[in-house]
């Protein structure tokens, strides 16, 4: 049955290429489909005829508007409503839509983040078609839209959002590895891509529930909460089988992604109670990027209509697992080449070789920008809380690629791989198969997956833009380098010169590669050793958009010019400040009228309890009582006490000026005077009459969904 809905509703809501196949004159299509592949100046009368067919198509399915979709570096969606109705008659409507609307949007931007690169008086932003990605249609409230993915820029150029650096990124890696495939022989070759597969995490709670905790309205994740007797640590949940409740959101979401052309393809219970995953098959990066973005949207709409909140925060509760974006990268040649497909002999693969190498030797050099693209306030409390990945990158590679490094390193070339072997369960019934070459690793911030590579830092909120972004020019960088050293040789020469390369740089960057356990103490001593990184917080990590080396490489490879990178070092600080203020003023809101008046209430029914015992002239014992009585008085007078601290401080803020050192404030101060008013109440939630606990549980949360 599903298989059937699958195919009448798959891409339904998509302006696709068959659609445009059946849609578009040949020529128009054949021309259009050139400059999506190779690039070029899109004709302003070819625009008009696609816009044309667009508008017929959308209106045909209901839509009245159109907008053009994009991502500002707010790092969410932004659009921009226009009815498509023409204003030539004033008795019939005239539904209209030009290629000069399709290509080019112009909306009122003043109001989104630009980090200094658009002052308000130059308010000018325009919206510019993105061809690659295909238009859309959503359905809300306000009817149905046309949605037009597009990328963001000044009036001088400058990209204002996450998509235009992307795509430069994309071209950049493309050029670069496309070299590289043709010095090693494949002609052929015109264009590598990039395939993302990004697996979602996500929390579902009940909405009603939702709603009486402001914390998670206003930031998302819970500022109070003590553990419940019951966490993970059954690991029943991971991998349980999906309760009805949640299934039915699940096949709903499906639909609604497939609609959408979105590939949604396994799901499962995380390991966290009320935590679920959603994997998508792969696509190319700024696809990928896009779908994303649509996915975390649609989980949230979907919800809704469930009685469900989706939550998708990096860690919306303390003491469980938070929610991280495994972002699955691997570059594809024209020709169908996986350059990361070890193939067979991996020892004998000499241009898979080189491309491992050249990522190795990326990810080291440049491992404090991955660490970047990968921070946010949420992140920071999951990076190095002893889950998820580290906050240090390193690279884990699997038994048969170290054994094969190990050996080049040692002897300068590789003579053998280890195989994967047979698969023995030792029950005669169950089928024997080939077990991989490697087993999995899931510790590691950046693995080695058999023909991919695994980024598991991504938070969970964020768009999977920046860390695509990087990956890829942080490796055709390091290819251009590599490429050059080999450039203009052939026969043994070449040869020679490739194994050399190799060489050195897998010796020169051993140290970033790590098998053992990501998450142990020991490693982070050994990590230090190495000379690893270990950035701990996004604050220490933003200076990184403008250390003069990463700029160099950004500029070089196109992708970023400096002034970009420096808009972007100051929207991260303030997007960060941000964050804290509105989580500490929302602790110091809940503490005052929530949390601290019903402690009261308590208090003063233990001391009626007691007066009443004493009343009746019976010597009963009122330890009990007086003993509570005390407890709770002293931690409401240390929350109050930590209340008043807060308030202050968060005042204080108001006075600091700069983005970096008001942002150091709210990570060196604001942070701890939260944690110190979070500890009293945390812990009076476990003693106070849960009938007089003002909002819900972790307990309600996390297991009554
Ligand atoms: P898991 O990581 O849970 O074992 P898989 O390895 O099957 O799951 O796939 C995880 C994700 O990686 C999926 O989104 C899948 O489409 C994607 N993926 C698979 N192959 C590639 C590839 N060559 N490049 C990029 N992503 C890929
Ligand atoms: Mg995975």
């Amino acid at each position: 049955m599903e298989n059937n809905v699958l195919k009448e509703v798959f891409a339904t809501d998509v302006f696709s290429d068959k659609v445009m196949q059946e849609r578009l004159p040949k020529k128009v299509y054949s021309t259009f489909k050139e400059i999506v592949e190779n690039g070029g100046e899109l004709d302003i009368t070819i625009a008009n005829v696609i816009a044309h067919a667009m508008k017929e198509w959308a209106v045909e399915r209901g839509a009245t508007h159109y907008t053009h979709w994009f991502q500002p570096m707010t790092g969410i969606t932004a659009e921009k409503h226009d009815s498509f109705l023409s204003a030539q008659s004033s008795s019939d409507a005239i539904l209209e839509f030009s290629g000069k609307e399709l290509i080019k949007g112009e909306p009122d931007a003043s109001s989104f983040p630009s980090g200094g690169l658009r002052a308000t008086f130059e308010a000018r932003g325009y919206t510019a078609w993105d061809i690659t990605s295909p238009a859309f249609l959503r359905e809300d409230a306000a009817g149905v839209t046309l949605c037009i993915p597009t990328a963001f820029c000044s009036y001088t150029g400058e990209a204002l959002d996450k998509k235009t650096p992307l795509l430069r990124s994309m071209e950049a890696i493309s050029r670069q590895a496309t070299h590289t495939a043709r010095l090693f022989g494949h002609d052929e070759v015109n264009k590598v891509s990039c395939s993302i597969g990004p697996e979602q995490e996500y929390f579902l709670i009940d909405r009603e529930k939702f709603l009486q905790r402001d914390d998670l309205i206003f930031s998302g994740r819970t500022l109070f909460g003590a553990m419940p007797p019951k966490g993970q640590e059954l690991e029943d949940h991971y991998f349980g089988s999906i309760r009805e409740k949640i299934a039915s959101y699940m096949k709903e979401l499906n639909i609604e992604l497939w609609k959408l052309g979105i590939l949604a393809k396994t799901q499962h219970n995380e390991v966290a109670p009320a935590q679920h995953e959603m994997a998508p098959i792969y696509s190319t990066a700024n696809i990928a990027t896009d779908h994303n973005q649509l996915v975390m949207e649609t989980m949230r709409k979907v919800a809704r209509r469930h009685g469900l909140e989706c939550l998708l925060h990096e860690k919306p509760f303390a003491g469980v697992n938070g929610s991280g974006k495994h972002d699955n990268w691997s570059l594809v040649t024209d020709t169908g080449i996986n350059l990361l497909d070890p193939g067979k002999e991996p020892h004998n693969n000499l241009m898979f070789l080189y491309v491992l190498s050249a990522v190795i030797k990326a990810v080291n050099k440049y491992a404090p920008l991955l660490r970047l693209s990968a921070a946010n306030a949420g992140n920071d409390h999951r990076l190095g809380a002893n889950e998820a990945p580290p906050a240090i990158i390193s690279i884990f590679l699997g038994e048969q690629l170290e054994d094969i490094v190990e050996q080049i390193i040692d002897k300068g070339e590789a003579t053998s791989s280890i195989r994967g072997g047979k698969m023995d369960t030792g029950v005669l019934t169950l089928p024997n198969f080939r077990k991989d070459a490697t087993d999995r690793n899931r510790t590691s911030p950046f693995a080695f997956t058999g023909n991919k590579f695994e980024f598991r830092m991504v938070a969970s909120s964020m768009s999977i833009s920046d860390a695509n972004t990087v990956l890829n020019a942080i490796v055709a960088d390091v290819l251009s380098e590599m490429n050059d050293e080999i450039e203009g040789l052939s026969g043994e020469a070449f040869e020679t010169a490739v194994k050399s390369v190799i060489r050195k740089t897998l010796s020169e960057n051993k140290n970033v590669i790590f098998n053992g356990n990501g998450y142990s103490d020991e490693w982070v001593l050994e990590a230090e050793k190495r000379g690893l990184p270990n950035i701990k917080t996004t604050v220490d990590a933003t200076r990184y958009y403008i250390d003069p080396e990463c700029v160099a490489m950004f500029e070089r490879q196109g992708v970023l010019t400096e002034a970009e990178l420096k808009s972007r070092e100051e929207i991260n600080y303030e997007t960060y400040s941000k964050v804290l203020h509105i989580e500490a003023l929302t602790m110091i809101e809940m503490a005052s009228k929530l949390y601290i008046p019903s402690v009261i209430k308590y208090c003063s029914s233990l001391a009626a309890s007691i007066n009443n015992v004493k009343s009746t002239g019976i010597p009963a014992d009122t330890s009990v009582q007086d003993e509570l009585l005390v407890q709770s008085s002293s931690l409401l007078a240390e929350a109050k006490a930590a209340l008043k601290d807060l308030t202050e401080k968060t005042k204080k803020a108001e006075e600091i000026e700069g983005g970096e050192p008001l942002a150091i404030y709210y990570k060196d101060v604001i942070r701890d005077a939260m944690a110190a008013l979070r500890a009293p109440i945390d812990e009076l939630e476990m003693i106070v009459d849960k009938e007089l606990w003002p909002v819900p549980t972790y307990g309600d949360l996390l297991f009554e969904v």
